[in-house]
């Protein structure tokens, strides 16, 4: 797994290093459905069927997303039909040009909305400005150094060269509009396979959904579920803890085997659990505290992350704490006791 590289396309930042990933093995979880999970992205998931193939999320670059394709390409010839994504995450959506131009892109009606607040502009600037801006300032600090035989200059050489790449493939980025958006929920019949998409209202951003694999009884959480690593918490994208509570403790309660995460290895449906435990287990510390009388920075100070078994996306975590604190903030103001219904 490699996490910390695979979460850096979120906010397409500039890579040091990229993985070789040459040798990616697609997971078989039923005769038919596999999940490809150890991208530098998010998680992909994919369905054969006699009468073509449903892919889960594109990848985080284009060149990410030809990578997914070349995998499904060794599992089978069939066409590739569908492409849901489970939300507007670069690091889910970003590798959509590596696709067929005649797939059929299904996703929340929100992921148009926010693919223009979030995505078309930002994308627009980093790759006309500020990528250039950098590849200049690594071009000037190489420059600056007479011996080439240095670790100092190999090393600025590597992150130079990789990041030469990145910008090449980033540019190729196309943000392409759904075919088909939905509200609450859509089937798909392919074959003699049902999938279910299912909107649950906001939790890790305004337009997830859950993509259940009826015929299976396994489910793609997108990153409703970041599987024993820290989520990623940004309420400008319309993060709702309380109801990615409940989201999880509902999904719980169905019959379901396997779940498929938006990062992290596939596993039981206890990384559910696991998720809602650790949202509430932070809130119910730092609504201690706040009841004790302490501000958010002494809060911050006073939770160790050590008390959480997570790894990676550790610099998430004050901010976990800052968004857990202010929603906690507004609930209890407007609604009483609403944290604490669990
Ligand atoms: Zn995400």
């Amino acid at each position: 797994m490699n996490l910390k590289v695979s979460l850096l396309f979120l906010y397409l930042l500039f890579p040091r290093f990229l993985n070789a990933q040459e040798s990616i093995k697609p997971y078989k979880i039923r005769e038919n459905l596999y999940a490809i999970t150890e991208l530098d992205g998010g998680n992909v998931s994919f369905l054969v069927t006699r009468k073509g193939i449903l892919v889960v999320d594109a990848g985080s670059t284009p060149g990410n997303g030809e990578k997914i394709v070349s995998i499904i390409r060794e599992v089978s010839d069939e066409p590739i039909k569908y492409l849901i994504l489970t939300h507007f995450h670069g690091d889910h959506i970003n590798g959509i040009a590596a696709f067929p131009e005649d797939v059929k892109i299904i996703a929340h009606e929100k992921l148009i909305e926010n693919n223009k607040l979030f995505n078309e502009d930002q994308l627009k600037n980093y790759i006309n400005k500020v990528y250039p801006k950098h590849m200049e300032s690594l071009k000037v600090q190489l420059e600056l150094l007479d011996n080439k035989e240095t670790d100092e200059y190999i090393a600025l050489k590597k992150e130079f060269d990789t990041n030469k790449v990145y910008y090449e493939d980033i540019k190729k980025i196309k943000i392409r509009k759904p075919d088909k958006t939905f509200n609450d929920y859509y089937k798909i019949k392919l074959a003699d396979e049902r999938i279910i998409l299912e909107y649950p209202d906001p939790g890790h951003t305004s337009d997830n959904i859950v993509v259940k694999f009826s015929n299976h009884n396994v489910i793609h959480t997108g990153d409703l579920v970041f599987n024993a690593c820290f989520p990623y918490l940004i309420v400008e994208h319309g993060v709702d803890v309380y109801n990615w509570i409940q989201i999880l403790d509902d999904l719980y309660l169905e019959n379901i085997s396997r779940v498929i995460p938006g990062h992290g290895d596939v596993a039981g449906k206890r990384i559910l659990k696991e998720q809602a435990d650790y949202f509430r287990s932070l809130a119910y510390k730092i609504d201690a505290l706040r009841n004790a009388g302490y501000e958010l920075d002494e809060i911050k100070k006073r939770i160790d992350i050590k008390e959480f078994d997570l790894k990676g996306n550790e610099g998430q975590f004050s901010i976990n704490i800052e968004v857990i604190y202010s929603e906690l903030e507004n609930t209890l103001n407007e609604e009483g006791q609403k944290w604490w219904k669990f």
